[in-house]
């Protein structure tokens, strides 16, 4: 079935008895019992609620994925994901990570015993010398954020499995619109729900889908003892947003190319990263294990000054944090998202104070080239 049709009906829309076109909310912290060592299901919404049920057969089917579970965030899905290891364990990670996911791993898992060692994993030797005898699992975002740099997934599965480490692949920016991990070889998948997924940039969400039933039970236990689970009505508004997927990302596709092409012809832009322009380095990599770009772009101005001049100027696009969805969003990831990444490894990255990353969103195109236009050669 086409995954544009899988976005809207997902693996089969349960109609109750009134004939309701949407699945219904839900909104329910406990079932009753029909009998003594019955149920209907269903018992207590942490556990699982029908509402939340209906989203996570969605993900799943899009992600190709044995199971997904759905989280109050996709910090909260990245730390359930954390609990299967235990102290002594050691996973490699991308040196290029939301810092969020960077705060998580040196924070709270090194304090529990867990040893990280981060490496460019668009490199696999890279990647094959890092792992270790205690490598339990291989830790990656493709796109990487805010550098686009993008990994051989397939590779690096291989490198995983030969080690009999995990693979888990943080899937936010491309979604499994443009690319399904699974199929290539990941164990887990991982995403902030609230970004391209939600779409309208109004619910915090997260996801954890997996590629084999005893993963899935394991997972499913660590998230029901945890409790980090999604509302019924963020469940709702995560399926709505998921059925425009498909035409959003084109869109949102679409303006990119043409900011990114735009960009690269402005004097004082310094340099463009996007993965769907042709002299992207990875761009043949792209095209061989992804269905499409995305719309995440960063680039580097001329001086630090125009690069505060164009945050404080933007008029249509937003100077905040966050990304994917319909409204067009510029930050910072020096002092916004990559804020807790050490300095000399910010640098070493090319994080510097000229870097900005804008998420384009579905506005009119000439209105948003006129927006960075405007903010790039302001005066005032
Ligand atoms: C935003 C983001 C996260 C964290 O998700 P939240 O929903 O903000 O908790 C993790 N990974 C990536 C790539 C992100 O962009």
């Amino acid at each position: 079935m086409d995954i544009n049709t899988q976005c809207i009906h997902g693996k089969n829309e349960r109609n109750d008895a009134t004939g309701a076109v949407t699945f219904p909310i839900y909104q329910t912290a406990t079932f009753a019992h029909p009998g003594m060592g019955h149920s209907t299901g269903y018992d207590y919404s942490r556990t699982q609620n029908p509402t939340r049920q209906q989203l996570e057969e969605t993900v799943a089917l899009l992600e190709k994925g044995v199971g997904a579970i759905a989280c109050a965030s996709g910090m909260a899905a990245i730390t359930a994901v954390m609990e299967l290891f235990s102290p002594g364990d050691h996973i490699v990670i991308s040196d290029d990570l939301y810092g969020g996911t960077y705060r998580s791993f040196h924070k709270i898992n090194e304090k529990n015993g867990i040893s990280f060692t981060a490496v460019n994993t668009s490199n696999l030797s890279e990647v094959n010398r890092a792992m270790q005898e205690n490598t339990r699992a291989v830790y990656i975002e493709t796109p990487s954020n805010p550098m686009m740099q993008v990994t051989d997934l397939a590779g690096v599965a291989k490198i995983a499995k030969e080690h009999q480490a995990l693979l888990i692949v943080d899937n936010t920016f491309l979604t499994p619109y443009f690319q399904r991990p699974i199929e290539l070889g990941a164990n887990i998948v991982v995403h902030s729900g609230t970004k391209y997924l939600c779409g309208h940039n109004d619910t915090l969400a997260g996801f954890i889908v997996v590629d084999n039933e005893v993963l899935n039970r394991k997972i499913r236990e660590i998230y029901n003892t945890t409790g980090a689970c999604l509302a019924p009505i963020d469940s709702w508004l995560l399926t709505r947003g998921i059925k425009t997927l498909g035409v959003r990302l084109e869109r949102q596709q679409e303006n990119a190319l043409a900011l990114a092409r735009w960009l690269g012809q402005q004097s004082w832009v310094e340099k463009v990263y996007y993965i769907g322009l042709p002299e992207h380095p990875d761009y043949e990599l792209s095209m061989r294990q992804s269905y499409g770009f995305g719309a995440m772009i960063s680039f580097t101005t001329d001086t630090q000054e125009r690069a505060i001049r164009i945050l404080e100027h933007v008029e249509i696009i937003q100077f905040a944090e966050s990304l994917g969805g319909v409204e067009s969003l510029i930050t910072y990831p020096m002092t916004q998202t990559h804020a807790a990444i050490p300095q000399e490894i910010r640098e070493a990255k090319g994080i510097n104070d000229r870097l900005l990353r804008l998420s384009a969103g579905i506005e009119g195109i000439e209105d948003l080239l006129e927006d960075l236009r405007q903010a790039a050669e302001n005066r005032t």
